[in-house]
């Protein structure tokens, strides 16, 4: 057996930092070939006892031009300055229709992405969202095991990805434009529900005073949410990746959180242990469903039945409620 088809090669490299095995380990994580995936999984059980479960988690999410990349960018400068091993991957519904993507090219985060602290990593493209989203999961599993402490999952505020992303950080950032409009903060609703803060990016030159107004909209908005339950009260910052205006403020924050977070209540375990607990779960329950639903689907002679039936239930001849009950005889 060659060594890169056995799993101590990428656990033992994993375990050493090596990132070279780290891409690799991804790639194969990545990868649809049944071997792969036998080996994927191999490589995931061999490093999950060895996954501190220290790292911090955090998403980060708004609209295409609203400076994801330059705040990542100026932010991710600023924890690997602190010493930080950070790794950024990205999650971009856009990519998989149409090949092309809203986050864009190799040009983002250049800076970064030459940083030795840093390690950046963009989901592959042409899959279904649940899918990528599945596999950023075992990435962030493999980063971890690397020795990547910090954790930054960027995505795009757009269709299902937020949601998604939520289900996996332990900290979600929604980033805002000053005076984007009411539609699009009535569209935002959701995933504002959603944040453990708000930051108004840009807020630099004669933008300033239009971000800080904003600031105070959003903090009352917020306000009329019910309270999360968790003693945390998302706040809403301003911040400009130009000037760094912010940006240690809102690591500041999110540390905060965490202590807040980790704190253990009295049976002993933590909001942030809870959270990880039930993140857990349901992503189990999710591939649950995936595969009861492809071994339904994927059963010998399942299509003739389902289309006989399909055609009574269209034409009024058979009930939907008894269509279902028939389909399972
Ligand atoms: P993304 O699509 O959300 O990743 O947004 P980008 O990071 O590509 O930024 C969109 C545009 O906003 C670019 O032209 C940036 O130069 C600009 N931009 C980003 N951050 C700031 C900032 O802090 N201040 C100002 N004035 N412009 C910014």
């Amino acid at each position: 057996m060659r060594p890169r088809q056995h799993p101590s090669y990428y656990i033992d490299g994993l375990r050493a930092g090596d990132r070279l095995v780290l891409s690799r380990a991804i790639t194969l994580v990545e990868s649809r070939l049944a071997t792969d995936q036998a080996l994927a999984q191999a490589v995931l059980e061999g490093v999950l006892p060895h996954v501190p479960p220290t790292s911090v988690r955090v998403g980060i999410t708004g609209v295409p031009g609203v400076g994801k990349s330059t705040f990542i960018e100026a932010f991710g400068k600023h924890l690997t300055g602190l010493g930080k091993q950070l790794a950024v991957l990205t999650i971009d519904p856009s990519s998989q229709r149409s090949g092309g993507s809203i986050l864009g090219d190799k040009t983002r985060m250049e800076t970064l992405s030459m940083d030795p602290l840093a390690y950046i990593r963009p989901s592959p493209a042409g899959d279904s969202l649940g899918g990528v989203a599945h596999r950023t999961r075992e990435t962030m599993l493999l980063c971890e095991a690397a020795g990547f402490d910090l954790i930054l999952i960027e995505t795009v505020g757009v269709g299902q990805s937020e949601t998604l992303v939520h289900g996996m950080v332990d900290f979600f950032l929604l980033l805002m434009l000053a005076g984007a409009g009411d539609e699009l903060q009535g569209m935002k609703r959701g995933i504002m529900e959603l944040a453990d803060a708000l930051a108004i990016t840009k807020a630099d030159g004669d933008n300033a005073a239009a971000a800080d107004r904003a600031r105070l909209e959003y903090q009352h908005a917020l306000h009329l949410f019910p309270p999360t339950g968790t003693g945390w009260q998302p706040p809403v910052l301003t911040c400009s990746a130009l000037t760094g205006m912010g940006i240690s403020a809102l690591w500041e924050l999110i540390e905060k959180h965490q202590r807040l977070m980790s704190q253990p209540n009295h049976d002993g375990t933590s909001v942030r242990t809870r959270h990880r607990q039930q993140q857990a779960l349901d992503w189990f329950k999710t591939l649950l469903r995936q595969r009861i639903e492809q071994q339904f689907f994927t059963q010998n002679g399942l299509t003739d039945k389902l289309q006989a039936i399909e055609k009574q239930v269209i034409n009024g001849d058979l009930l939907p409620s008894i269509a279902i009950t028939k389909l399972f005889l």
